[in-house]
């Protein structure tokens, strides 16, 4: 049944980092919409993702208006330790490229974002049940939705924007012979760990290692974040605080004497991931925006950053499109998009193969691995473009 009727610019499913940046960046350009969600605002705050952001989505965060805490509270990381063989060799993006990343987790990009469209009277409706999207191949598309207090809603707009992450409905109601899906899964997935310690590194340390690999990073003065490579079945309440350090201890092992400042295990939970884009990301006037367009593996730290530069993308597009009334130049969000995304799964999936133990890896697998890795940080040319890529500067 249709529900209480609102007209709006812009409607936005989802009010992960696409959706919301979408909204402010929109606001900015004086274009009204509004943003739903189904989880509620302490959900998505409290759901630990991403931690590391490109210096061009840092700069978007800031030069937007939408806050500077990223340069107050973040930490700048010009470089990320590559650990193989034993050994740490550390690639200094700073010098390589003249660029660094912050260490600023998704939380706090949440958190900024959420506060900065409150501060600025945007239409932001959490904790809404029942989302569908209806009409998108004509000029008024619709979201309806029952809101946090049990009322229907319908909510028409000119552009619906589709940002509601990888598992959403926005995607999934574009009729199959509209979409094409390039999807690439692998036989292994993370077994992230949230821990009371102080940091063992002061940047992320990317560990292959004859057991798989390992990534440390920090969250706090107090708290690290930890990773491993486990089975995507692994049941993550099989793993006791005891076996989870020894087991990451022995990937990060070495002659040099590196090893993990321990504490207690404060979250454990198993990361299956993918590579996938949906090509096109849009159907009539409604676009896909971040997760919801395309994912990619953590190893390379891009999918915040992407849905990040989603929105940047579009909300140029749709301005422009509103600006001249021809919405014939929605179509140039497609290949903008599509081109900095498989920029993205090409850094990502070259991260995930060359550090990752495949199943059925055999010793030549893991010397070739050991040689590429060495070519990595022994070339300043191929540690250059390690370090473009990383930071961002392949859009
Ligand atoms: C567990 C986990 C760990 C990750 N770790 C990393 C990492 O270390 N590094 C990295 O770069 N990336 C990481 N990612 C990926 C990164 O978090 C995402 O790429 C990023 O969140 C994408 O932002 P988004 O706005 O497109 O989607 P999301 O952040 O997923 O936001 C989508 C929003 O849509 C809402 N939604 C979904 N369906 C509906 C519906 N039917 N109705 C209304 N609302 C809906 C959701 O509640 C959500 O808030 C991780 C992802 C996960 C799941």
């Amino acid at each position: 049944m249709p529900g209480t009727l609102s007209r709006t610019t812009v409607g936005i499913v989802g009010a992960g980092p696409a959706g919301l940046m979408t909204s402010h960046l929109l606001a900015r350009a004086g274009i009204d919409s509004v943003v739903v969600d189904h989880r509620t605002r302490a959900e998505i705050a409290g759901t630990q993702r991403a931690g590391i952001l490109e210096a061009g989505s840092a700069r978007l965060l800031t030069d937007t208006g939408v806050s500077d805490r990223v340069r107050r509270e973040g930490r700048p990381h010009a470089g990320i330790t590559l650990r193989f063989g034993g050994e740490s060799h550390r690639v200094d993006f700073h010098a390589l490229v003249g660029e660094n990343v912050w260490l600023y987790p998704q939380t706090d990009v949440f958190a900024d974002l959420a506060a900065a469209r409150e501060r600025d009277g945007g239409d932001v409706r959490y904790g809404v049940t029942g989302t569908r999207v209806t009409d998108l191949a004509t000029d008024r598309p619709g979201i309806l939705f029952t809101d946090a207090e049990g009322v229907a809603r319908e909510v028409r707009c000119a552009v619906l924007v589709g940002a509601d992450g990888s598992r959403g409905v926005c995607r999934a109601a574009v009729p199959e012979a509209a979409r094409t899906h390039f999807s690439r899964t692998y036989p292994f997935a993370w077994f992230g760990v949230l821990v009371q310690a102080p940091p063992s590194a002061d940047e992320l340390v990317y560990t292959h290692s004859a057991r798989g690999f390992a990534l440390v990073s920090r969250r706090t003065e107090s708290v690290q974040r930890l990773y491993f490579q486990c089975d995507p079945d692994e049941d993550p309440a099989a793993w006791g605080d005891d076996r989870i350090w020894a087991e990451l201890q022995a990937r990060v092992r070495g002659a040099d004497g590196f090893a993990l400042a321990e504490g207690p295990v404060l979250d454990r939970s198993v990361l299956r991931f993918r590579s996938f884009v949906c090509e096109p990301p849009r159907h009539g006037n409604m676009l896909l925006a971040g997760d919801a367009a395309h994912t990619v593996p953590p190893t390379g730290a891009k999918g915040l950053n992407l849905a990040l530069s989603d929105a940047r993308l579009l909300a140029e597009t749709v301005e422009r499109a509103l600006a001249t009334r021809d919405f014939g130049h929605l179509d140039a969000y497609g290949p903008r998009a599509l081109r900095r995304a498989w920029r993205a799964q090409h850094f990502s999936y070259r991260m995930t193969t060359l550090l990752h133990r495949l199943p059925d890896a055999s010793p030549f697998d893991e010397r070739r691995q050991l040689a590429e890795l060495s070519v990595l940080v022994g070339s300043e040319a191929a540690s250059a473009h390690l370090a473009e890529g990383y930071t961002g500067l392949l859009r």
